[in-house]
């Protein structure tokens, strides 16, 4: 799990940091400090508990805390992406991630099968800086690759929103406008699927989930890990016992195509794919989730809502399936744009019938470049064009 900065500096949001920094201390330090951070008080001078030489120590040898560079905020407050530098001098990267909140609905005093739900604060944190899998409508994959993120750089993602959530960082941080009614001031869920892919960061997001579901408390029900499908990595996620959601991005529904789409897929074809999902879904009992970027003329005809439907109904068992229908978000350079509502609906329609739970994904923050496949940071994108590799998928589906 080394990175630049961890061999610089131990992480504290790791076990083994955590003991490296508090080496000559009593044991009992390390569960203060690891509460501390829980709490998303990652400065040493807040932690009241300890010495001052401990404290003025700490403040030398922990990784600083991650810089709000920018904050922008859409969807009348309700969606906030927070543009954060990670990382000391020298390995220092642009991150960003997102704060999706979501009122609470209906009478909360709930009679049976009311629809009332609880509202909810949803935090899309990025593993990587850049990523390397180049899928051609994707943003961050034209980005590149440019560093993994520590498992601080990760969670930290998360404690940033809880102290701006919480108004500890002082109001206006957050952005302009306050906090939404009937949103919580903390964070209820955490999604693996800002930039990067979390499982070519294995190690980092085995130990963030860990965290986040351990001392931060989460339920595992409230944490997705999304993937391209990288096998390894979904087996390792498994052996977590611990039924958090995943999501995997399947895009097409036949290798031909999800070669183009998900470049991957040459590594990990659809069929050792969908067995990775029924391990998970036998070793941890949680429905798998699949999600389907809409690109209109390249992966919604009719046809292919049908091969999709077939393509679930063989590899999983029934009910155990559940798709997330993305409408493609516009992509610097990229020419692929969603198709219009009503084919949109009729794709999702062949899946319902076929008893096949679909959701179309109501896409946050689109205007100030915050939705699925949006992020990239500041990152100069070679003069906004797509990755050579990338132009030639996008020839190839044009050919079919
Ligand atoms: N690398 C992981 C997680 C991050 S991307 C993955 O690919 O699963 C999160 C989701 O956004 C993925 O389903 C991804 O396919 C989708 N996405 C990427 N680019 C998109 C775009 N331009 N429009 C809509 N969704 C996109
Ligand atoms: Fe990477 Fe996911 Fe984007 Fe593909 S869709 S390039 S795996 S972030």
């Amino acid at each position: 799990m080394a990175t630049h900065t961890e061999s610089v500096q131990p992480d504290p949001y790791t076990p083994d940091g955590l003991a490296q920094l508090l080496a000559d201390e009593p044991a009992y330090r390390r569960d203060q400090v690891a509460e501390w951070l829980a709490k998303g008080i990652d400065d040493p001078a807040e932690m009241t508990n300890l010495s001052k030489d401990l404290r003025a120590r700490l403040a030398e040898q922990m990784p600083a805390r991650p810089r709000v560079l920018k904050v922008s905020e859409s969807d009348g407050g309700l969606t906030r992406k927070v543009l954060l530098e990670c990382g000391t001098a020298g390995a220092a990267e642009a991150v960003e991630s997102v704060l999706m909140l979501y009122p609470a609905t209906g009478d909360r005093s709930a009679r049976a099968g009311s629809t009332a739900r609880a509202g909810r604060a949803t935090v899309c944190i990025s593993t990587q800086a850049g990523c390397a899998m180049g899928c051609p409508f994707c943003a961050t994959g034209q980005a590149g690759f440019r560093r993994q993120l520590t498992v601080g750089e990760t969670v930290r993602q998360v404690t940033v929103m809880q102290r701006l959530l919480a108004g500890s960082d002082g109001a206006g941080e957050l952005g302009s406008a306050g906090l939404p009614d009937g949103v919580p001031d903390y964070v209820t869920n955490v999604v693996f699927m800002g930039m990067g892919e979390p499982l070519a960061n294995l190690d980092v997001t085995l130990e963030a989930v860990r965290w986040l579901h351990g001392p931060f408390g989460l339920s595992a029900r409230s944490i997705t890990v999304s993937t391209i499908g990288l096998v390894p990595g979904i087996v390792k996620l498994a052996e977590l016992d611990l039924p958090i959601t995943l999501a995997i991005s399947l895009h097409a529904p036949d290798d031909d195509l999800r070669d183009d789409l998900v470049p991957a897929n040459r590594q990990h074809p659809l069929a050792e794919v969908f067995g990775a999902a029924r391990h998970y879904l036998q070793s941890t009992g949680r429905r798998v989730s699949f999600e389907y970027v809409m690109i209109d003329g390249v992966n919604t005809t009719l046809e292919q809502a049908a091969s999709l439907r077939q393509l679930l109904a063989t590899h999983m068992p029934s009910g155990s399936a559940h798709v997330n229908l993305i409408p493609m978000n516009p992509t610097p350079a990229v020419p692929w744009t969603a198709p219009s509502i009503s084919d949109q609906r009729a794709f999702a329609r062949v899946l319902d019938d076929g008893g096949i739970s679909t959701t179309i994904r109501a896409n946050r923050g689109n205007d100030i470049d915050a939705a699925c496949g949006q992020l990239y940071a500041n990152y100069q994108m070679a003069s906004g064009r797509m990755l050579p590799a990338a132009v030639g998928a996008a020839d190839r589906i044009a050919q079919r």
